[in-house]
């Protein structure tokens, strides 16, 4: 077992896992002593203060301290000798500069950004803006907006529930079926991660461009040619838990823990890159499809035949495809590959933003992700694409960027469609 799959599964007993990691490096003792050691003066206020910082490790057993010390990993996709993104206390950040590991800091104080941002969202001019993209909304406003959406255009648009979540609230799915020959059936979804707020906008932002009774030929054509699905909130129970109680929560709700909808699919399920524990921010859950939300996303891909797929997270500007869960080649790497580049050109084209093309073969393993669960059960062409920002605030992007991602999203969603009628490489 390598020491980053054996750090994940003993995180929860934290202070022994930094005893052990200790005894493989000598140097690291002298840390840990200060850590256990009791402080002399209560801790004051600024000893809380929540830090992200980008981290650049050295080698494995940098990475495992420095996955031992974080109180949460921003980082999704890690890349060996790549920097990865954490959130520590001051003690963490002592730690990390008494190691010499180099660092820097990403956000000064993570709850300050939430605060402001929810002084923000309840200041009187952000309840109707006259732009529904000029700002973030909960799940209820979207809720809404999904049926003004489907009655502005009932021609072409039902709105559907395609299951609930655990705590009973209703997945919407938008669903966009104009008249056409050889359509293809996509699904864009958004935050399976609740935190990732600009994953719910997009899709709902692309839908909205598509159904513009003005649209650009582009756009008509593409809905010619499409039955297309479109899920902003995958995880509505998480996503409002966001709004209510803690910004920076990733998992669905299930038992109060939570369960990492992105490691509940079957493939791979239990593998590396995933968690047992509960607590751990990758729990995988009880068995394969064990949520209520992941199981209505597999009958929903499979009952409708989806042959192209997104999931929508955030942040880091990257442009997945798979494998995830393993370093072997993806039985149409090549395609998947070729694909990827012509997103993430019409990407650049659109905003002159750079996403990464990531082949999962860079990539710590992931297990039971929907992207490699759609293309390898499935048999979906299908991408996981990590919007905006590359680095920034993490996961609280200024509102005025919603419109700029959504164009450069809207452009990859276009170029997929355009790829999917080429002949397959031989
Ligand atoms: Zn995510």
């Amino acid at each position: 077992m390598s020491i980053l799959a054996w750090v994940q599964r003993h995180r929860r007993r934290r202070a022994a896992v930094v005893l052990v990691v200790a005894s493989l490096a000598a140097s690291t003792l002298s840390t840990i002593a200060r850590r256990m050691e009791p402080a002399g003066a209560p801790p004051t206020a600024a000893a809380d203060v929540r830090r992200a910082v980008r981290v650049w490790p050295r080698n494995e057993l940098e990475l495992a301290w420095i996955r031992v010390l974080a109180l949460d990993e921003w980082t999704e996709h890690l890349v060996p000798g790549a920097p990865i993104d954490v959130v520590v206390d001051r003690a963490g950040a002592v730690a990390l500069t008494a190691q010499g590991v180099r660092w820097a800091v990403l956000v000064e104080d993570i709850d300050a950004v939430a605060t402001a941002e929810r002084e923000r969202l309840t200041a009187p001019s952000a309840q109707r803006p006259t732009d529904w993209f000029a700002e973030y909304h909960d799940f209820v406003a979207i809720a809404e907006h999904l049926r003004e959406l489907a009655a502005r255009r009932p021609d072409v648009t039902t709105l559907e529930v395609i299951g609930g979540s655990a705590e009973g609230r209703p997945l919407l799915a938008l669903h966009i079926n104009a008249p056409g020959a050889n359509k293809v059936p996509i699904l864009l979804n958004g935050t399976q991660h609740a935190r990732e707020w600009i994953a719910s906008m997009v899709p709902i932002c692309i839908a909205e461009r598509a159904l513009a009774r003005d649209a650009a030929p582009e756009l008509q054509q593409f809905l010619a040619k499409t039955d297309l699905w479109v899920i902003p909130v995958v995880n509505p129970d998480g996503y409002q838990y966001t709004w209510s109680s803690d910004r920076y929560w990733r998992k669905n709700r299930a038992g109060g823990h939570g369960v990492d909808l992105n490691r509940n699919f079957s493939i791979a399920w239990g593998g590396d890159g995933s968690s047992a524990n509960k607590r751990s921010q990758i729990y995988r859950g009880t068995g394969p499809f064990s949520e209520r939300e992941s199981a209505a996303l597999r009958d929903l891909v499979i009952g409708r035949g989806i042959a192209l797929h997104v999931d929508f997270h955030s942040y880091g500007q990257l442009l997945l495809h798979p494998w995830t869960h393993t370093k072997k080649p993806a039985p149409d790497r090549d395609r998947f590959a070729a694909i990827a580049d012509r997103m993430a050109s019409a990407i650049y084209a659109a905003r002159g933003q750079r996403y990464e093309i990531m082949p999962g073969a860079k990539l710590y393993p992931a297990s039971g992700t929907m992207t490699d669960w759609a293309s390898g059960h499935a048999q979906a062409l299908s991408f996981t694409i990590e919007l905006r920002p590359r680095g920034g605030s993490g996961f609280v992007l200024p509102p005025d960027q919603i419109r700029p991602t959504c164009d450069e999203a809207l452009a990859a969603v276009l170029e997929l469609r355009q790829a999917a009628d080429l002949p397959r490489p031989r």
